[in-house]
């Protein structure tokens, strides 16, 4: 349920120059991800993909936590977050939260950061959890280490334009697919969670009418059909499928 609102699409390439960067340094790439907003200065000498991704967010990451929210929505949200992370049958390593008063809504940096505003403390306690959920089972299912994966797939060596330029069609299809079941996969991790701590779909389904995708975008397969995903998965399943989630 990454960045919600904001996202812009995927694989949105601009390419501008600033005037007076020096010139090794006045390539700049914008790619905008299922999993975060990137926004990428690109040297011209040699960096990869990988390289250029990891900075993208620690920088995101940098500029999220000058508005870090300190007050009591904080800890309601820390709470969660702790009664979330010890009902994972493995602590994925170096997880944090960081709870911001603004832009975002939720999304995941860096496969490990997970970002939510503070305002979700307001929601009742089944949403809260179902959205931090959802953001944990990106950490847990390694997504974004696949989509980077992806990335590199298509871009192996050093970042330059004219090598991103040639990609970002295919390179976009192809991890838009990828984010759609990415997408998929942590609302059902978040759904069998919340099922385990007693929680009805309602509230599943309450934060999915909180942002009414009306149709697919790059990034989020339509609300409707999330929604239609977890209503298969219901409230009976087998005992295996049940266990993938601990629950
Ligand atoms: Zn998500």
């Amino acid at each position: 349920m990454t960045t919600i609102a904001t996202l812009s699409a995927l694989c949105d390439r601009l390419v501008g120059r600033p005037a007076n960067a020096p010139p090794r340094r006045r390539a700049w790439m914008v790619l905008s991800l299922g999993l975060a907003a990137l926004v990428v200065a690109v040297p011209v000498y040699s960096e990869d993909i990988l390289s250029v991704l990891a900075r993208s967010h620690a920088s995101r990451i940098e500029s999220l936590t000058s508005r870090q929210a300190h007050d009591e929505r904080a800890a309601v949200l820390q709470r969660d977050f702790d009664r979330l992370l010890d009902r994972l049958p493995q602590r994925p390593r170096d997880v944090s939260l960081l709870v911001v008063e603004g832009p975002v809504i939720a999304e995941t940096l860096a496969g490990r950061v997970v970002v939510v505003h503070a305002g979700l403390a307001d929601a009742n306690e089944g949403e809260r959890l179902f959205v931090m959920a959802h953001e944990l089972g990106h950490v847990a299912m390694g997504h974004w280490s696949e989509l980077a994966g992806v990335y590199h797939k298509h871009i192996p060596g050093e970042v330059n334009q004219r090598d991103t330029d040639a990609v970002a069609s295919v390179l976009g299809r192809e991890a838009s697919r990828l984010v759609h079941g990415h997408e998929f996969a942590a609302d059902a991790f978040a759904w069998r969670t919340i099922r385990g701590l007693g929680y009805g779909m309602d509230n599943a389904a309450a934060v999915l009418h909180m942002m009414p995708n009306m149709g697919d975008t790059p990034s989020h397969p339509a609300s409707r059909k999330r929604l239609a995903a977890l209503r298969l998965i219901g409230n009976d399943e087998t005992r295996s499928a049940v266990a993938e989630t601990g629950n």
